[in-house]
């Protein structure tokens, strides 16, 4: 491994143990995976079975971008068959570990979503709202200019699908529509009735996007519980996402 790969597997082994912290309540036991592009043609993501809390470098397998690619566009792999072609799209098929199954929704996010880290938790304030029937609103909604500032003029969202393949496809198609509307990618994607996933181009981008995004889905529950929330214009969120001492504030946020 070389030099730069190892700078980015020890951020992304910190940003992974902090969004794992059990204060935190992003994910339990081994819930959740990240992943951190190496470079054009490969990623690190987190290996199947392990914990965000306690992972190491050892925890992460490196991953071929065009194989797993590819693959989304093979048939509609199951079982055994499945299995073993997450195993192919290893770097370095010899090397031990498994790839997460949602390994192909990482190749996805980094790849169409342009981003260089990724996390999917199934935080439970975001869940809360994701499992009920307000998912569609909370998803599209802004409410407050820290939200549109770190977490963009709006989030993807996903339908149900079923881990694997299915998730990876729909989660690709969600970015394709967000762009054609946005001309830019997301930075958080929902998934309903499972989780979120947030990108972002460093390990504190995607910290930040995540606690913010989080705060916004306290606030949002809050909300409901006093009466009806009541999101942004989006004449409010594009003059506030495209405002220059707004960019300077999300500077500042991220303390770049
Ligand atoms: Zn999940």
């Amino acid at each position: 491994m070389n030099d730069h790969a190892r700078t980015i597997l020890n951020d992304l082994v910190g940003m992974t143990r902090e969004i794992g912290s059990p204060e935190a309540d992003h994910v339990v036991l081994g819930e959740g995976n990240t992943s951190a592009r190496i470079d054009d043609g490969s990623f690190f993501v987190k290996g199947s079975g392990e914990s965000l809390r306690t992972i190491d470098e050892s925890g992460f397998v490196a991953v071929d971008m065009k194989r797993a690619l590819a693959l989304l566009d093979s048939g509609d792999l199951q079982g055994d068959e499945l299995r073993d072609a997450l195993l192919a799209i290893k770097k370095d098929p010899q090397a031990p570990g498994r790839p997460s199954i949602e390994v192909l929704m990482h190749a996805v996010v980094l790849q169409a979503g342009q981003a260089e880290f990724a996390a999917h938790t199934h935080t439970t304030v975001i869940n809360e709202l994701l499992c009920s029937d307000r998912a569609h609103r909370f998803a599209h909604e802004r409410i407050f200019p820290d939200q549109i500032v770190l977490c963009g003029p709006d989030s993807a969202f996903v339908p149900y699908v079923d881990p694997g393949l299915p998730l990876g496809r729909a989660v690709h198609q969600s970015i394709e529509e967000y762009d054609k509307e946005y001309g830019i990618p997301p930075k958080t994607i929902m998934l309903k009735n499972h989780g979120i996933v947030v990108v972002g181009q460093s390990r504190l981008e995607v910290e930040a996007i995540l606690a913010m995004i989080t705060k916004a889905a306290r606030i949002y529950s809050g909300a409901c519980a006093v009466g009806e929330p009541v999101g942004l214009s989006r004449q409010d969120i594009e003059r506030i996402y495209r405002r220059s001492d707004e960019a300077y504030r999300r500077r500042k946020l991220l303390r770049e």
